[in-house]
């Protein structure tokens, strides 16, 4: 689904990832750790495209986005981009908006869903994320734990082929942590494509089937749930863990 070819990225002086190699097979959870500055957010923003690549290739679907450091045209980059939703560490709906119209408008702008549709699939993934009584308030009256679970719906909304979260939970009370958990659990049990960057260390031994563990840029270590929590081979990632444990 996604391949990462020696993928490159600094800002300014500073080189914030180095040399990644990663692939993601259809229907794979893939966690992301590492300590914080160590690149994690980076990727997900490379691959949307909020961040100019500096160099590597990357692959969509068999697709490239970018060959060899150089991008296709910016029209197939959109294309590309568009085959993924991304849920952020803050949230980012339209405050001045309803839960409705926070799902539906870019649906309706972006996708060019019609009104009938928009509205049938708002109300089915309401429904999904357990909020179909709160299609009607706003933000502000949500919980921090209801916002990120209407940020999932409206990110499927676009009809994603891969969803990635930047660290979903670090921003919630740790009492809400574990209903947007259990909401992403279950769109990987629905094998929905997804890359997690998170702290969540139960989750990603329970949920991902490949686990990278991010170092000053590199992906120092990578390997199933059970190699990187049960039997890390580099002493970086058993510090690390030690560190979050
Ligand atoms: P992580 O998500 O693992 O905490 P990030 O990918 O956010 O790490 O950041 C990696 C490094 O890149 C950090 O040193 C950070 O300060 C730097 N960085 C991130 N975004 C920018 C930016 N827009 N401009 C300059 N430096 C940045
Ligand atoms: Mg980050």
């Amino acid at each position: 689904m996604i391949e990462i070819q020696g993928l490159k990225k600094s800002f300014g002086k500073l080189e914030v990832l180095k040399n990644i190699s990663f692939t993601v097979e259809r229907g794979d959870v893939v966690a992301i750790i590492g300590s914080s500055g160590s690149g994690k957010s980076t990727i997900l923003r490379c691959l949307i495209n909020l961040e100019q690549i500096d160099g590597g290739t990357v692959t969509v679907d068999g697709e490239p986005m970018i060959e060899d450091g150089r991008y296709v045209p910016p029209a197939e980059v959109k294309k590309i981009t568009a085959k993924m939703g991304m849920v952020f560490q803050s949230f980012n709906l339209f405050p001045h908006m309803t839960v409705r119209q926070n799902l539906m408008m870019p649906a309706m702008t972006v996708k060019k869903m019609p009104k009938g549709e928009a509205l049938e699939e708002c109300i089915k993934l309401l429904d999904k994320v357990g909020l179909a009584d709160k299609i009607d308030a706003y933000p502000s009256k949500l919980s921090g734990g209801q916002k990120q679970r209407v940020e999932i719906a409206r990110s499927l909304m676009m009809k994603p082929e891969i969803i990635l979260f930047d660290e979903p939970t670090s921003a919630l009370d740790p009492e809400l942590t574990g209903e947007v958990l259990a909401v992403m659990k279950q769109l990987a049990q629905e094998h929905m494509t997804m890359i997690v960057v998170t702290h969540e260390m139960a989750f990603a031994r329970e949920v991902a089937n490949k686990v990278l563990f991010m170092h000053d840029g590199e992906i120092l270590e990578s390997g199933t749930p059970e190699q990187i929590f049960g039997n890390p081979q580099e002493v970086r990632t058993r510090e690390f863990l030690r560190s979050i444990f």
